[in-house]
């Protein structure tokens, strides 16, 4: 339903949805498509429902949001949309955080980085190589010429509380808070960049490091969170300008792995459930100036904490949706948080 018309460019705070479409294995195990994108900011999810008489009827759930994209939006729609309007932000001088929120398999890592299961290993079309094109394109711009400002990046993930540098082999790295509440991520690496290829390989290295040594791609990220953060800085003083994190969040069915049997996960599920329920609380914070920012309660937030609190600080959360009947409870859990964090 989306098409071509301009995104608001003024709000604090967007919530979109994302649908995505079944997939091969989904539509051979015959799982049916429970969720429907009615226009171009609702979203419904026809939850089947045991009568009393034991015949099945479903029940309608709406919801609204911002923007919802259905399952033919491709990622150039939900970048032009969501972040789009953030990259303009951190050339006014703000701070602007993009996070894709949803259940693993929901499409996050799409949205973000483009797909990375597939043999082509095709990082050109998330949201990553999107927002990082249209830095450089505005870099050019006659506002903002290139001697004055450059383009720096750093690329880390949270895993249990644990930050580690993607840029510099996955080195443990310490987060100290000043006296002044500056928080710092201690050695973070920070590469500077002088094209749109320069960043897409930082990427492309930073997604290897991620993985590497895992079985499973999807399952070391369905517990760790990967931001990607496009700094703007003014060249002679070194400055920070503007700063974009793109965040791709663990899974949120991870925070319920709370009751586990086994002690790692069930440690790892605590932290996720912690961070996730954080972010909502700062999220909203930013909405309301003024009120208390919990930014300590987790890892995540603290790290994060320069873009929640800036006079020019604005947001968006992308909230993937699986379709599949399967998924049902976890979608209406994504949907829930989502339309809370506004
Ligand atoms: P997550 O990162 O949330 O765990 P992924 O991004 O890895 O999920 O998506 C799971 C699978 O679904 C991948 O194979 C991906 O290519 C596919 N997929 C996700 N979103 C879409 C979409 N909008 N259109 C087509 N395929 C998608
Ligand atoms: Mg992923």
């Amino acid at each position: 339903p989306i098409t071509t018309d301009d995104p608001v460019y003024n709000q604090l705070i967007c919530v979109a949805v994302r649908k995505r479409p079944l997939n091969k294995k989904e539509l051979g195990k015959r799982e049916v498509d429970v969720v429907t994108v009615p226009n171009k900011e609702l979203i419904a999810v026809h939850e089947p429902k045991l009568k009393v008489d034991l015949t099945k009827y479903l029940e309608n759930q709406h919801f609204r949001f911002d923007y919802a994209f259905d399952e033919n939006s491709d990622n150039e729609i939900v970048y032009r949309f969501t972040t789009k309007p953030l990259v303009q932000t951190i050339f006014d001088g703000g701070m602007a955080t993009c996070f894709a929120y949803g259940q693993t398999g929901s499409g996050k890592t799409h949205t973000m980085g483009g797909d990375f299961h597939g043999k082509s290993q095709d990082c050109h079309k998330g949201i990553y190589a999107l927002a990082t094109k249209d830095v450089f394109r505005l870099l050019k711009s006659a506002k903002f010429r290139d001697e004055d400002l450059m383009v720096t990046c750093s690329f880390f993930e949270i895993y249990s509380g644990k930050v580690f540098d993607l840029l510099n082999n996955k080195s443990k790295l310490r987060v100290l808070e000043d006296g002044k509440q500056q928080v710092q991520v201690v050695g973070l690496q920070e590469k500077k960049a002088g094209s749109v290829e320069d960043i897409l390989n930082l990427i492309q290295r930073g997604n290897s490091v991620r993985t590497s040594g895992q079985t499973s791609a999807n399952q070391h990220s369905s517990r760790s969170h990967a931001v990607f953060q496009i700094n703007l800085k003014f060249r002679t003083s070194g400055r920070l300008h503007g700063k974009l994190s793109l965040i791709d969040l663990a899974g949120n069915e991870r925070g319920a792995d709370t009751s586990s049997s086994n002690r790692q996960t069930r440690m790892e599920g605590a932290e996720i459930n912690k961070s996730l329920l954080a972010l909502k609380e700062c999220i909203r914070a930013l909405g309301r100036r003024g009120t208390h920012l919990p930014f300590r309660a987790s890892k995540l937030t603290q790290v994060l904490r320069d873009s929640f609190i800036g006079e020019n600080s604005r947001t968006c959360m992308i909230a993937m949706i699986s379709p599949g009947m399967s998924s049902c409870d976890h979608s209406l859990n994504t949907l829930r948080y989502a339309d809370r964090v506004k």
